[in-house]
């Protein structure tokens, strides 16, 4: 079972492919994390890959997909892989289906962890955490029960993060989309997108994954 995994910042995408790991068995995979373990690990393309980050130069499409290819024939990857943030053009899209049919194995679903971009803000932007024990409040969704008050440690001080407001919220969106953008019609294409409700809590997203994957 080879998926991709696509959401937004804020969709639970990490959540549920750490999920996936522990029941499954499956391997996330993404490039940043591929190409360091193979630089640090000196495979025949990580030492490519160094040379050319050392000379300053972008790594090339022909060595990530040599990345890749090295990482599918480790045999952790046998019960499947999760790629994550790959691929990103249509080109890479087709390395992707040589690189697995070599190996004799397929691109069985992408699932797209889709948000609501105005839900998502009204998520994000309205989080706070107590300053003291951390205890997670919201404003529409989790007020403490006696206002301004912590629920756990009595606590009156509360935080909130810098980067949870709209305009952040909002340029993620717009990044994710320009992401996706060049692969999701070739994959919608071929009918293997599925789109589950990121909003929704969090067993219902396992669920829904679930059922797309075959219990
Ligand atoms: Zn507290």
């Amino acid at each position: 079972m080879n998926i991709i995994l696509l959401g937004p910042p804020g969709a639970g995408k990490g959540t549920q492919a750490s999920r996936l790991e522990a029941e499954r068995g499956m391997v996330q995979l993404s490039t940043g994390d591929m190409l360091r373990a193979a630089v640090k690990a000196s495979t025949p393309v990580g030492l490519q890959a160094k040379a050319v980050m050392e000379a300053g130069q972008l790594v090339s499409d022909e060595i990530v997909s040599g990345i890749i290819g090295e990482r599918l024939d480790q045999p952790d990857t046998a019960r499947g892989v999760i790629f994550d943030g790959y691929p990103r053009t249509a080109a890479q899209a087709e390395s992707l289906d040589r690189l697995l049919a070599e190996r004799g194995r397929t691109l069985d679903h992408v699932i797209e962890l889709h948000v609501d971009e105005d839900a998502l803000v009204e998520r994000i932007t309205g989080r706070f955490t107590c300053a003291q024990c951390g205890e997670g409040y919201h404003d529409k969704f989790k007020q403490p029960k006696v206002a301004g008050t912590c629920d756990v440690c009595g606590s009156s001080e509360f935080k909130r993060r810098a980067d949870d407001n709209e305009e952040t919220v909002r340029t993620r969106m717009a990044e994710y989309r320009a992401k996706t953008a060049p692969i999701l019609p070739i994959y919608e294409a071929r009918g293997l997108v599925q789109r589950v409700d990121g909003m929704a809590d969090i067993a219902h997203v396992t669920a829904a994954i679930e059922d797309i994957l075959g219990r």
